[in-house]
């Protein structure tokens, strides 16, 4: 704690940052977010993430307008005043407050705007070596996973569900096949030694780490497949991992009580994670 935020242009304590309760982010989920990974000091993927925000902005009408120059100001200013070494930067952008109504409020709201920084200590990351559980559960969640909404109940709740039955995440099922993490994009290794991950479209968020991820691996010649996959074949995979922001590369060694391969995290997994930390830290901002 103890933490300097932004809020509408300002740097302030945590403590006196104050959102107003007819803010549509509150009332409505009617905000976007991304969460920038810092890594040494510097931020990782940071064009990415901004190029998915202006998407997310755009699919909602939410009338802001991104400088990704004067943003990234903001986000290295965030860093250095909270002394973030290893943690992650989340922004959210509310489409602002109005007096409660279905409809989007006129010209004259400006959007919220928040920044605030989390280290890593805070965000607990689990140890790539021991790798993580994850059990399948139902994908609830609304059609338009593609824009980046603060509305996460649905994944919350599937989160707690995990924890309960001793897992740490669950992967989300729908019609039979595997969407994605709570909070992270999913993978399996095929026995043949093939990357699959399920292909883009409105039923997952396109993540950056994701992209990253299979850039690396066509240049590093690993084959891999963008498709759909069923819990079977996930947990008849020799390797399973996830990918995000926040835990970059991270192994799954067991699938609903199933090992994965030996139940260690896999040598692909391990191998990708590396490149993404050494790759994408070459490009940090
Ligand atoms: N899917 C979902 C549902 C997520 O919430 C996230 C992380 N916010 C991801 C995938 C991973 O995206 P990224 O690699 O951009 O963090």
């Amino acid at each position: 704690m103890g933490r300097t935020v932004y809020l509408n242009g300002e740097y302030v304590p945590e403590e006196e940052a104050k959102v107003s309760v007819f803010d549509r982010g509150f009332l409505f989920a009617d905000a976007v977010y991304e969460v920038t990974s810092v890594h040494g000091g510097r931020l990782l993927d940071f064009d990415g993430h901004m190029t998915r925000l202006k998407r997310s902005l755009g699919a909602l009408e939410i009338p802001f307008e991104v400088d990704t120059e004067a943003m990234l100001e903001i986000h290295r200013e965030m860093v250095r005043v909270n002394a973030i070494d290893e943690g992650v930067v989340y922004l959210q952008i509310s489409r602002g407050a109005a007096d409660r109504s279905f409809m989007y409020p006129g010209e004259d709201v400006s959007p919220t705007i928040v920044l605030f920084t989390q280290t890593s200590e805070a965000l607990k990351p689990k140890n790539p070596e021991k790798g993580i559980s994850v059990v399948t559960a139902e994908d609830l969640r609304w059609g338009r996973r593609d824009i980046k909404t603060v509305q996460l109940l649905y994944p919350s709740m599937a989160k707690m569900e995990a924890a309960k039955s001793g897992a740490d995440d669950a992967w989300l099922v729908e019609e039979g096949l595997i969407t994605e993490g709570t909070s992270n994009n999913a993978f399996i290794v095929t026995r043949d030694g093939t990357i699959v991950t399920r292909e883009l479209s409105n039923d997952i968020l396109h993540g950056i780490t994701r992209a990253a991820v299979l850039r690396f691996a066509s240049e590093t010649q690993l084959r891999f497949e963008e498709r759909t996959f069923t819990p079977k074949e996930a947990r008849e995979a020799s390797e399973a991992f996830i990918t995000s922001a926040s835990n970059y590369v991270m192994p799954v060694v067991s699938i609903d009580g199933v090992q994965i391969g030996n139940g260690k995290p896999g040598p692909v997994a391990l191998r990708l994670r590396e490149i993404y930390i050494a790759e994408s830290s070459k490009w940090a901002v």
